[in-house]
């Protein structure tokens, strides 16, 4: 799906006619990112937890953060901190439909995050519940799917429904998010070899293990995370 189909015609009048504005400062820009915002980015670089993707101050596999928690992934990766231009990103995708952002930068800080060489058999997005799509007009997560998958030459396949309406994560707790998403997802078909799971932001990473033990369930063999970003 290009780009510009979500969008009305008047909006890419505008882009034509009009210079962009950088989405996280909001000044004029020849990209979606000034060259500030850019070098702003906030890297979560290595060392990190490979199972939660948590920043650490040594490589390790299982930190004090999620040693005592329960995943349905295997591991979990995120190029940026939920803060800043990551969070600016994020709601400029979100919240003003900025669908630019996808394919120049979240796509390339994305793929950039997985480790070289690793192969995944199929890419799947955290869906969103039909309400919610046909509100914002697109899933934020399936644009994210789509270009992280084009670029390690993975298939990019709907396996997961959204069954029921869940509050938003926002105003619960951990407990709480792991109870609101219990049961919510079911897998659309059989699911084998190593799949990639895709979605904005981890926070508890609630929503990605109740999705991942639904993966696993419907046959996958392997099931990594991959958030733009997570907050630490
Ligand atoms: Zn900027
Ligand atoms: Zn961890």
């Amino acid at each position: 799906m290009a780009d510009s189909f979500h969008k009305p015609y008047v909006d890419v009048l505008t882009e034509l006619f009009y210079p962009q504005r950088c989405v996280g400062c909001e000044r004029r820009a020849s990209d979606v990112l000034c060259r500030g915002c850019f070098e702003a980015l906030p890297l979560l670089e290595r060392p990190f937890c490979g199972r939660c993707g948590a920043p650490t101050a040594f490589e390790v596999f299982g930190c004090g953060e999620c040693r005592s928690r329960d995943f349905g992934f295997d591991g979990a990766r995120a190029p940026l901190r939920y803060e800043g231009v990551g969070k600016g990103l994020v709601h400029a995708l979100k919240y003003k439909g900025y669908l630019g952002v996808v394919g120049k930068v979240m796509g390339p800080l994305m793929s950039g995050a997985l480790d070289v060489g690793a192969r995944f058999d199929l890419v799947t997005p955290v869906p969103l519940h039909r309400s919610r799509l046909a509100r914002r007009g697109f899933n934020q997560a399936e644009l994210m799917a789509k270009s992280v998958a084009q670029r390690i030459s993975a298939p990019v396949l709907d396996k997961l429904k959204l069954v029921r309406r869940t509050r938003d994560q926002i105003e619960l707790s951990a407990g709480a998010r792991r109870e609101n998403v219990s049961g919510a997802f079911v897998s659309r078909g059989p699911v084998a070899g190593r799949v990639l799971l895709v979605d904005d932001v981890f926070t508890t990473g609630a929503t990605l293990s109740e999705c991942a033990a639904v993966l696993r369930r419907a046959g996958a063999e392997e099931v990594q995370a991959l958030t733009l970003c997570r907050t630490v």
